[in-house]
Formats: C-alpha cells, sequence, structure tokens
C-alpha cells in the first residue's frame, strides 16, 4: 500500500486580532452556515449523500469557519489556538464501510445509505475514503455476479451480502476485508477469497460476519476468519494497537496521532505521576502515556473496548497500567470516596460530554491538570463551566481537524488547578 507523506501542518490563521467581534461578524457558525453546494459540487453525491457539508469549501476556509466556532464557545476561558489542520485532507478515512444491494434488474450495487434512511445511494469512490479500500469494495461488488452471490433484499429477506467493512492499518499496511452476511454458508467461499486476494494482495485478513437480525446495525455477533488471523494492527505513536472488525479506533490515523501528541505534550508529564484515563476506548491515551508517567488507571464503559485495552497493554509489554470496566462517573465517585488522589486526568468523553457528578468527584480527586479531549465543542463548553468552577483554569485549547470536510470539531484543553473552588 502506498503511504502518504504524514506530516500535518497548521493552517489558518488563528483569529489572533484578539477582537471577539471579528469571530463574530466574520465567520458564521458551521452549524448554521450553509453547506456552499455550489452549483457543480465537487462530489457527484453531495445531493444525495450529505454526509461532508463542507465538500465545496476550500480547506482553509474550512478550517476557519470551525476555529470561530470553537473560539465563540470557549472565549470565557481561553483563547483558541491555530487549528492544527491536515497537510492532505482528502481520503483520510481508513474505515470504510459499504451497503450492498441491487438495483430492480438484479445488478449489484454498493454505497451509503442516505441520510436518516435505509436508500442505498450507490457510489464508487469518495474523497474521504482511503482509496485503496474502494477499490477493494468495487472488486467485490464487480465479482459477485461470477460468483453467483446474491445481494441481501431489506424488504423481503432474500439475497446473502449485506456490508462490507474494510479497515486499513495506515501505518502497518495492513489491510482487513469483513464481509457481512445473512448466513455462515458462503458459496464457493475458497475460490472467493482466492479471487479477492489476486486482485488486492495487500489483503492481510478477510473475515465473515453474521448478521441475520433486522437491524440497523452493520455487524453481526458471529464471526470467523476466512482467510489470515482476523484482525489487523495499527502503530500509532510508537505502540501497537490490534483492531478487530468491532474495535474502536479511530477513523483518521494521521490525526490520531497528532491528537494524542498534543495531549501528552500538554500533560507535559514527569515520570512520576498517577494518570488516570477517563473514558479510555481500547486503550490507546493511557498506554501511548504510560512510559512517562509512574502509573496509569483506566476507565470504560464498554466490555469489548476494555478486553481490547488489556490485550494492547499486553503487546506493547505496559505493566503499569490497570483497566477497569466500569461507568466513568461512578469510577470518579467511588475514587473520591476513597480519598484516592491522582496527578493527572485525561478524559475523552463521547459528544454527550461528562457529567456534573463526574466533575464534581474529580475535582475531590483533587488532581494537578486535567487534558480533556473533546468531540462536541458544545458539551466541552458546558463541561468547563463547570470544572472552572471547582478552581480550574484553562491554560490552553488546541483543535484538532479529525475530519475534514465535515463540521465536526475535536479539541484538546489542558486545566490546571489554580486556586480555590467558586461555589
Ligand atoms: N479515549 C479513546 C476512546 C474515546 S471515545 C480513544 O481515544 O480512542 C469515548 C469512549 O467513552 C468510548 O469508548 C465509550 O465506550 C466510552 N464511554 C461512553 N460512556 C461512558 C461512561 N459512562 N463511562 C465510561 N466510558 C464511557
Amino acid at each position: 500500500m502506498s503511504e502518504k507523506k504524514t506530516t500535518t501542518s497548521k493552517f489558518g490563521k488563528p483569529s489572533n486580532s484578539g477582537k471577539r467581534t471579528t469571530y463574530k461578524k466574520a465567520a458564521p457558525k458551521p452549524a448554521q452556515e450553509k453547506s456552499t453546494p455550489s452549483k457543480k459540487s465537487r462530489c457527484p453525491y453531495f445531493k444525495k449523500c450529505g454526509a461532508c457539508q463542507m465538500i465545496d469549501t476550500p480547506y482553509p476556509k474550512q478550517l476557519r469557519q470551525k476555529h470561530a466556532h470553537v473560539a465563540e464557545l470557549l472565549e470565557p476561558y481561553t483563547r483558541v489556538a491555530s487549528f492544527i489542520g491536515m497537510e492532505e485532507p482528502e481520503h483520510y478515512r481508513c474505515k470504510v464501510h459499504a451497503v450492498f444491494t441491487h438495483d430492480k434488474k438484479g445488478n449489484p450495487l454498493s454505497g451509503i445509505y442516505r441520510e436518516g434512511t435505509h436508500d442505498v445511494v450507490p457510489i464508487d469512490t469518495c474523497l474521504l475514503e482511503d482509496q485503496k479500500a474502494d477499490a477493494i469494495i468495487a472488486s467485490i461488488r464487480g465479482m459477485l455476479k461470477s460468483f453467483k452471490i446474491k445481494t441481501y433484499d431489506e424488504d423481503n429477506g432474500y439475497g446473502l451480502l449485506r456490508h462490507v467493512l474494510i479497515r486499513i492499518g495506515k501505518n502497518t499496511g495492513e489491510i482487513m476485508v469483513v464481509l457481512v452476511t445473512v448466513s455462515p454458508i458462503f458459496p464457493s467461499k475458497n475460490n472467493f477469497v482466492k479471487a479477492l486476494l489476486k486482485e488486492h494482495p495487500e489483503i492481510t485478513t478477510i473475515v465473515l460476519n453474521v448478521n441475520d437480525k433486522q437491524t440497523s446495525m452493520v455487524l453481526g455477533d458471529k464471526e470467523k476468519p476466512m482467510y489470515g488471523p482476523g484482525f489487523i494492527y495499527d502503530i500509532c505513536c510508537g505502540m501497537k494497537f490490534k483492531i478487530s472488525p468491532k474495535s474502536f479506533y479511530q477513523v483518521n490515523p494521521v490525526q490520531q496521532e497528532v491528537l494524542y501528541n498534543t495531549a501528552i505534550e500538554m500533560a507535559d508529564l514527569k515520570g512520576d505521576e498517577v494518570a488516570l484515563d477517563c473514558y479510555s476506548g481500547v486503550g490507546t491515551i493511557g498506554i501511548i502515556a504510560s512510559p512517562h508517567v509512574k502509573e496509569v488507571i483506566s476507565v470504560e464503559l464498554n466490555k469489548d473496548a476494555v478486553k481490547d485495552a488489556k490485550i494492547n497493554a499486553k503487546i506493547n509489554e505496559v505493566k503499569n497500567i490497570t483497566f477497569y470496566e466500569n461507568d466513568a462517573t461512578r469510577f470518579m465517585q467511588q475514587m473520591a470516596e476513597s480519598g484516592d488522589k491522582v496527578d493527572l486526568v485525561f478524559m475523552d468523553p463521547p459528544r454527550a460530554g461528562s457529567t456534573p457528578e463526574f466533575i464534581e468527584s474529580m475535582a475531590a480527586l483533587a488532581p494537578k491538570k486535567v487534558v480533556y479531549i473533546s468531540c462536541s465543542p458544545d458539551s466541552l463548553a458546558r463541561d468547563l463551566k463547570l470544572i472552572a468552577k471547582k478552581g480550574f483554569k484553562v491554560e490552553k485549547a488546541v483543535p484538532v481537524d479529525m475530519f475534514p470536510f465535515t463540521r465536526s470539531i475535536e479539541t484538546v484543553v489542558l486545566l490546571k488547578k489554580s486556586s480555590v473552588s467558586v461555589d
């Protein structure tokens, strides 16, 4: 697989005139701005798909608009640094999903669901998706007729193939193909695998996942490798991570490194800290931080993610990390009640943000620093208000563009314990 250059750079000025009115007047909130559908969008699927709201906005302008939005929300706390954008912002998605269906004549089609529906918009290539992944999906679609494999029909339940999911380890070159079918019986399985590998020898594993339920979930419970180990590895910030079909793993590996490096740099670790990694997923942040601290305690609600996290710690021979499967709020409350102290908290909650109870208990634990990684500036601003009331001061906020061409904004914020709380 050809590796793209993975350097990043800062785009767009930080709106550092310092004049707040400039933010407000010059740049509308991305949420309010029209999707700039020029007469002819550069994406042929723009109108039907609707996933990339900023597809026709020049990249530096996207970053300026997103910066203005987060800067306005965080204005009471800090001046937001420049957005860290991508040098090459297209084709960044290393997790690609295609729904399979057919036209009235029975010809196989693949694409994505039109927003909020189960109508399939047929797609050949996407400006966000990894091009190799798109090529593999096109090959599979092209092979179906000769192998007499029918695509699944949601209306009458006939057919076999429902979805194809591709996951790529950008830094290892490993590629996983997941074929999601309604039945475990895949006709001419070995020949199909052989033919696919002939076209794409760079595939390192193929998994058959069976999903026989009427559900909007892509993956079912049962799965079996058809070729290779059934998972791939990727490397991020020098650590190796196992990616199974269902593992949560960031979709933009270039910016994932930038995001975690930013968080670790901000934490300015000295080596003697006890760090808490809350909402830890498959353990990425805690594992990457582990060589730089005395001890990491990680908490995550999802059972499978905790299982993967333990495997990831083992693969990397990390011995100073402990994983807990628990609700982060409950865990924080228990820690606070037991009178434990920690030096640092990393928190990376889902879009909804954290809870007032979590913040209350975190304050009782009295860490010197908090590094908050947020995928929603709205819930971030809401939570910062509460955290600031507990005597923490926002020192820095750095937005990282994880999802170019969309309105999503990821921000890393450093807070330091300053004084008494203001309750
Ligand atoms: N830090 C990880 C994952 C961040 S995504 C990474 O960088 O990859 C947010 C994570 O929070 C998800 O793994 C989700 O399962 C977890 N989560 C959601 N609600 C939670 C809760 N109440 N308590 C603990 N973890 C939770």
